[in-house]
């Protein structure tokens, strides 16, 4: 016998894997050039200079020491600087000793989850959400329970509130979010945790609020991302370097639990008994040096936002409703059928590659990730257009 849920995992693939599989072989069949691949969420934009540089300068230096195991946590010198990075942006508090470096937001959130649930605890997520938060929050003992956004796609507060109970252990957040690119503000972040508050006030227990933040640094027209950990003190980062430095597949972020919790030690114990147990201890030393030499760096963000805007502009122009993106890569378009994956079927006659939302908690959009070339997202139009107008005559 073979655990039931891991089994079923992975024979499953995900919407968007299917989709990318497909768009696959469908570029070694026709040509790279004439396949719309809006699927997945690569970083499109080089890594900065640093990064190179960083690891040119790196493996002159002893290789033992460079390629040796690190403490489990993660380097302390480290630690110590993002600390300091993050208490200059956002006045947190983050301490060296709270925090803890791991291998991207994936194992940032397993580790997270796998801390705090005991079997059969709930887990709430405000749709749209990343799809893994179900996997990770299973696989973690737990439930995923949704929770259906306001139209403009902020935290349904009301909502969220209506499905608090006895079971909630943790809200987990993402702003800028995937898939919508929808940028919670500071009043409903405030809002947030007022209701979150409230509720452990009433029930006594601790409600954790974990918030993901691979995009924090992906946003545009120079609006600012809240940092939830400087309004609610039973909060946990989890962060990575993927998108923001471009280096998705070196596995490199890190968990901050907050000093402000009143059991942060206790909690930061356990996020350590959790990475010790799922193996995520020692991330890669190479990039955990790397990350060192390049604290407060990104890849010019700039390019999506001309992507961003070529995109927005092209299909407002053919007719389409969208929610505008204020963050990440990702744009949430309207479906033209009442049944989104129905609507992404037929933009494959079209070359199309997008991501129906059923996948993500909401029903009736389509994800765009736009982190592709320029010439993919001008030659798309015209596909874009003979699928709307498929739709209206
Ligand atoms: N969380 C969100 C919202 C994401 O979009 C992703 C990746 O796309 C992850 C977590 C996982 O990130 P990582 O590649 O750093 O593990």
């Amino acid at each position: 016998m073979l655990p039931e849920k891991q089994l079923a995992w992975g024979l499953s693939r995900s919407c968007i894997r299917e989709l990318a599989e497909y768009g696959a072989a469908r570029k070694a069949e026709i040509g790279a050039d004439k396949v719309f691949d809006f699927s997945i969420g690569n970083p499109s934009v080089p890594a900065p200079d640093c990064v190179n540089e960083a690891i040119a300068e790196l493996i002159k230096g002893d290789s033992i020491a460079l390629h040796g195991y690190t403490t489990a946590a993660g380097l302390m010198s480290l630690r110590q600087k993002l600390a300091e990075d993050l208490n200059k942006r956002f006045d947190i508090a983050a301490k060296p000793e709270f925090m803890y470096v791991t291998c991207g937001a994936a194992a940032s959130l397993t580790v997270s989850l796998n801390a705090i649930l005991l079997p059969g605890d709930e887990v709430i997520v405000i749709a749209p959400f990343f799809p893994e938060y179900r996997v990770f929050t299973e696989g973690a003992g737990g439930k995923l329970v949704v929770v259906q956004p306001k139209d403009d796609l902020q935290i349904d507060i009301d909502n969220l509130k209506a499905a608090l109970n006895n079971k909630t252990k943790a809200v987990i957040i993402n702003s800028p979010n995937n898939p919508s690119g929808a940028v919670y503000s500071e009043d409903n972040i405030k809002a947030l945790s007022v209701a979150l508050k409230e509720h452990e006030e009433k029930t006594g227990e601790t409600l954790y609020l974990i918030s993901d933040e691979p995009y924090r640094e992906i946003v545009y027209g120079g609006i600012s991302v809240p940092c939830p950990l400087k309004y609610y003190d039973d909060s946990i980062m989890c962060y990575s370097f993927s998108k923001s430095l471009s280096v998705p597949g070196e596995r490199i972020g890190y968990i901050v639990v907050n000093s402000r919790m009143k059991d942060a030690a206790n909690v930061y114990a356990s996020v350590m008994g959790s990475g010790r147990s799922l193996g995520f201890v020692n991330p890669p030393s190479l990039f955990q040096r790397v990350i060192e030499r390049c604290i407060g760096q990104t890849s010019d963000i700039s390019e999506y936002e001309t992507n961003r805007n070529i995109l927005c502009e092209g299909l407002k122009e053919i007719g389409y409703d969208y929610i505008e993106p204020q963050g990440a890569f990702y744009l949430f378009l309207k479906s033209l059928d009442p049944d989104a994956k129905a609507f992404s079927d037929k933009a494959k006659a079209h070359e199309l590659l997008l991501v129906p939302s059923d996948d993500f908690g909401i029903p009736g959009y389509v994800r765009i990730s736009y982190c592709v070339s320029r010439k993919t997202i001008e030659d798309s139009m015209p596909a874009f257009k003979a699928l709307f107008e498929e739709y209206k005559h």
